[in-house]
């Protein structure tokens, strides 16, 4: 039996093990059920392909999607591994020869639909062969407290008892603690090892912007990116998805639209461009999800406040699964928070609305936060840190604090002068004086307050008015309105008893520059290798494209990076390159090598 360490230097070409993945794979090797907790990105599937590949028999994996299968399949093929998928995509023909390959021994590892596994007809095959182990990907779509409950994977439970002698492993990259203590109950694992990795995203840099335009916001972001980058948008409706679509069409954008409205027809389409890097940057409805197991998305932007942390965290955390620096925007407006409360209402059970309505609470602090995004997100996760992470806007660019009380001051008593009845545009107006119809009509120009705030611009006085409703000195009515009242506190602040430190408002501007001064994408590179990179990056599409296969399954963006690093020029120094493997050095090594002696 080969070591675990070198199949994992000979096949996969990388030279050491990430956190816990020695440790799963010594487990199952040696029998034991384990449960693995990593973040998308961590490397959870070598923790049951290098098992499977050191125990004798077969490796069964029960994985949800057909084309995460064939992506899995296909990359696994590439490293000379023999593997294949029985789903419903294959015809009798192609199914037949599967279950050959399978009755004969011929497989290390078979990829399998929960509806196909559960049929009678493969149960029967599975009593008659050697199977090495047992692994349940995306086990999460087991739980109903998950976000992406699948019904068919509740039966998989049943199989653990049948089996006794097999070791089960199952897999997510779920954070939050329900959802994983469900799944353990649901799969009746044997005294599972549990294995945990920290949830953090190091590589992925969270910014939060307050949406004022969007469209132009959107684009500013965007042409900040590298100019071959992918990324994913992600907007609230199928209408905005459309709109957005077009909008960047006509920036000259290479862009698609993917929502559950498009026929299946597009949908597959739309995914496969965007896999093959053929469309650059995809726009959707949270419909567009699991299947997107590209390595090297650089970008997701959410266009509208998600409904909650979790489905924001896996949303972003399809960015950079290569490992590379990677960018998470969203764009806040308050309008999405009256937007999404109103769905809440829509939702008959009240425990389930009590739920929801908590989640969306948290997700509002999170991008309202005056603290580390990171800290944040992680702290929600129950994964407690004070430490700030030196990559998310507010570490980048933290604000300024000041002694805001004479600002609070004039906002609160100009919202009780205008009767508790207006909300934060009115009271910005008021502030700063405009003269406009609506003023007019309450005739707001002739109150005390009016004028008395042309110190700082509209937006900087929005910013300061949120702060004075986060610190719960005032209220935002969203039954009514949205119109701003005083709470009780607000008193204190009148009298001068207590002084605000309220944080600096930053003008759009100044924060630009700065934000860029490292680019989220491929900072690992300096200008003059750049050259080199996209050199590599060019041969690596003409050979993807002659073999039909997406261009991150020849290597992935992390292996060139390294290449251009190391610059090899033998075949030894080649297979020192991370990503390099045995079979892909006998593979593409001539034509790489070439293209690098020539360089
Ligand atoms: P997950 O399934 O946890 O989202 P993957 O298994 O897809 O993550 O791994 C993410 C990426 O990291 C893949 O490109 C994989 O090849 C790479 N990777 C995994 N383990 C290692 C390792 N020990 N060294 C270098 N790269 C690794
Ligand atoms: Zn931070």
């Amino acid at each position: 039996m080969n070591s675990a360490l070198s199949i994992l230097q000979t096949v996969f070409g990388y030279s050491s093990f990430r956190a816990q993945q020695e440790e799963v794979i010594t487990d199952v090797i040696n029998g034991k059920d384990c449960f693995v907790l990593m973040p998308t990105g961590g490397g959870k599937s070598l923790c049951y392909q290098i098992p499977s590949i050191a125990l004798s028999g077969t490796a069964i994996i029960v994985s949800p999607l057909i084309s995460l299968m064939q992506d899995q399949v296909t990359a696994l093929k590439a490293n000379g591994i023999k593997a294949a998928f029985y789903n419903s995509s294959l015809d009798d023909a192609q199914a037949h020869h599967v279950l050959m390959n399978l009755h004969t021994g011929e497989l290390d590892l078979l990829y399998v639909s929960p509806e196909r596994l559960l049929t009678d007809h493969f149960i029967k095959q599975l009593s008659q062969i050697k199977i090495a182990l047992f692994a349940i990907d995306e086990a999460h779509c087991v739980s109903q407290w998950g976000h992406d409950f699948r019904p068919e994977y509740t039966q998989i439970g049943t199989l653990r008892s049948s089996l006794p002698q097999i070791p089960f492993i199952a897999l997510t990259a779920t954070a939050d603690p329900a959802t994983q203590q469900d799944i353990l109950h649901q799969l009746q694992l044997q005294n599972p090892k549990v294995h945990q990795t920290s949830f953090d995203r190091p590589n992925i840099r969270y910014s939060v912007k307050e949406k004022r335009q969007a469209k132009k916001q959107l684009l500013e972001f965007l042409e900040a990116q590298e100019n071959s980058a992918s990324g994913v948008i992600y907007a609230n409706s199928r209408k905005k998805v459309e709109e957005i679509t077009e909008f960047l069409k006509t920036e000259g954008f290479s862009v698609a639209a993917y929502h559950a409205g498009l026929p299946s027809e597009i949908r597959h389409k739309v995914h496969h461009q965007f896999i093959r890097d053929e469309v650059q940057i995809v726009v959707a409805t949270i419909a567009f999800g699991m299947g997107i197991d590209k390595p090297n998305v650089r970008f997701v932007v959410h266009y509208d406040l998600p409904k909650n942390i979790e489905g924001y965290y896996q949303e972003t955390g399809r960015a950079g699964r290569d490992g590379l620096n990677s960018e998470a925007l969203l764009l806040y407006g308050t309008q999405d928070i009256v937007t999404n409360r109103f769905f809440i209402e829509q939702i008959q059970n009240q425990e389930q609305q009590r739920i929801e309505s908590f989640k969306l609470h948290a997700m509002v602090s999170f991008a309202e936060a005056q603290t580390c995004r990171r800290s944040v997100l992680l702290n929600y996760f129950g994964e407690h840190t004070q430490q700030s992470c030196g990559n998310c806007d507010i570490c980048l660019n933290p604000p300024k604090w000041f002694d805001g009380t004479e600002a609070a001051q004039k906002i609160l008593s100009c919202v009780y002068r205008m009767d508790q009845n207006f909300g934060i545009k009115q009271t910005v107006d008021v502030l700063r004086g405009a003269n406009n119809e609506k003023i007019r009509q309450h005739n707001h120009q002739t109150l005390t307050t009016y004028g008395i705030g042309k110190e700082y611009s509209a937006i900087e006085w929005q910013s300061l008015i949120k702060q004075l409703i986060h610190l719960g000195y005032l209220f935002q009515d969203i039954q009514n309105h949205s119109v701003l009242k005083l709470t009780s506190a607000a008193k204190a602040v009148f009298k001068g008893e207590v002084s605000l430190q309220l944080a600096l408002p930053k003008s759009e501007l100044s924060t630009r520059g700065k934000n860029r001064a490292s680019k989220g994408t491929r900072s690992e590179l300096l200008d003059s290798e750049q050259e080199l990179f996209e050199a590599l990056r060019h041969l690596r599409k003409e050979i993807a494209d002659s073999e039909d296969i997406p261009a991150y399954q020849v290597f992935g963006d992390a292996t060139l990076v390294d290449m251009v690093k190391k610059h090899p020029t033998t075949d030894g120094e080649l297979l020192k390159v991370s990503g390099v493997g045995e079979t892909k050095l006998a593979r593409y090594g001539f034509e790489f090598l070439t293209l690098l002696r020539d360089h």
